[in-house]
């Protein structure tokens, strides 16, 4: 992140530089042998509060700025004050403001909104200015440097004024990708729910003509595609006996430990009404027969325990021929599971080989 950099940045060429002034310019200055430690300690907690997250952390940002701004004003009038003339002070003077201003861009910049900078950036401006203009006002012979400093403060407002600028530009930005984010955000919802079957959270009827499209042009000698179709036994009988909530909830359990019983390739969907389909790439005559044992031995128990009812259901499997559609193979498939259900249900129908 952007503001993290340059807090960052801003330390880590700070701290040297004050410790360097200190150890070259304490002994003279008591400005700088007493400011400087407490201004340390302030800027380093600056940064910890600028970069830490909540509420407490921004109220300490803004108290630890305030007192910022204050100890610069504090010494602004101070070095104006100390010095024999009005010279001496304009020339002690000058690296101070420069330094703050800086601080102000950053922090407005990178941390404010841009109205909540440009009253802060304004308001210090004016009052550093106002402040230097009254110091010097009072000082023998400083006439001139009152001029001076109002002229200095117009530059200020300058660096305002960039500062507003700076700040709306990076709020429309920030506005921008939002908006980006919010829209991209709609799409996936939106994708997601165009290939999704409510009830069960599986993939629905679009989803998996899409998947046997894509797989039928992947089939190959070395890479045959399975796909299992089944169908839930005499589930009009449940709705009828236990409700339609409870014929939901079969299916939900259905897709749920189906969902554990396939793998990480195979796709399982949800053609519609208790029609299921798993869509098995690299499956062989084994593995995909195995795989719809599986299913219909896991089934019937699983829906046992969930509502107190056995349910079987009856297989076709039949595997993809290069370049197939999807509504011949789902028709191949189909009349396999009508063999399964004509021969008494509750048993796996595969393709003659
Ligand atoms: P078969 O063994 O021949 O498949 O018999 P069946 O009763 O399972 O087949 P049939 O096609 O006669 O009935 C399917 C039932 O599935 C009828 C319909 O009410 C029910 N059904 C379809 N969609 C849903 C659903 O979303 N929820 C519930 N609870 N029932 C559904
Ligand atoms: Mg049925
Ligand atoms: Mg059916």
């Amino acid at each position: 992140m952007l503001a993290r950099r340059v807090v960052a940045l801003g330390i880590a060429v700070c701290v040297p530089v004050l410790i360097g002034i200190w150890v070259t310019d304490a002994p003279g200055d008591p400005w700088v042998r007493w400011g400087y430690p407490p201004l340390l300690v302030f800027l380093v907690a600056f940064a910890w509060a600028l970069l830490s997250p909540g509420r407490w952390a921004s109220r300490i940002g803004v108290i630890v700025l305030v007192g910022l701004e204050a100890w610069w004003l504090a010494v602004v009038v101070g070095r104006v004050v100390e010095q024999p003339d009005a010279p001496r002070a304009w020339v002690a003077l000058l690296p101070t403001p420069l330094l703050d201003i800086v601080v102000c861009v950053v922090v407005g910049f990178l941390f404010q909104r841009a109205r909540t900078a440009v009253l802060h950036g304004g308001a210090y401006s004016a009052v550093i200015t106002g402040a230097l203009m009254a110091s010097f006002a009072v000082k023998p012979g400083g006439g001139p440097y009152v001029w001076l400093s109002l002229r200095y403060g117009v530059y200020l407002g300058v660096f305002v004024v960039l500062l507003l600028v700076l700040s709306r530009a990076k709020e429309r930005v920030a506005t921008a990708l939002a908006d980006v984010a919010a829209a991209d955000a709609a799409a996936t919802a939106m994708r997601e729910m165009a290939y999704r079957d409510e009830l069960t959270g599986l993939a629905n009827r679009r989803r998996l003509i899409e998947e046997l499209w894509f797989q039928a042009e992947q089939v190959g000698p070395d890479l045959p595609v399975g796909v299992i179709f089944f169908d839930l036994d005499h589930f009009k009988a449940v709705n009828d006996g236990l409700g339609h909530a409870v014929g939901d909830r079969v299916l939900q359990v259905v897709a749920e430990v189906a969902g554990q019983v396939v793998g990480p390739d195979d796709l399982l969907a949800r053609l519609g009404g208790e029609e299921f389909v798993v869509v098995a790439p690299g499956r062989d005559r084994t593995s995909a027969v195995e795989l719809a044992q599986q299913l219909r031995e896991r089934l019937p128990d699983a829906i046992a325990a969930a509502v107190g009812q056995r349910v079987t259901a009856s297989y076709g499997v039949a595997w993809l021929t290069p370049s197939e559609n999807p509504s011949e193979a789902l028709r191949r498939v189909d009349e396999l599971l009508y063999r399964a259900k004509a021969a008494g249900r509750d048993r796996v129908e595969p393709a003659e080989a």
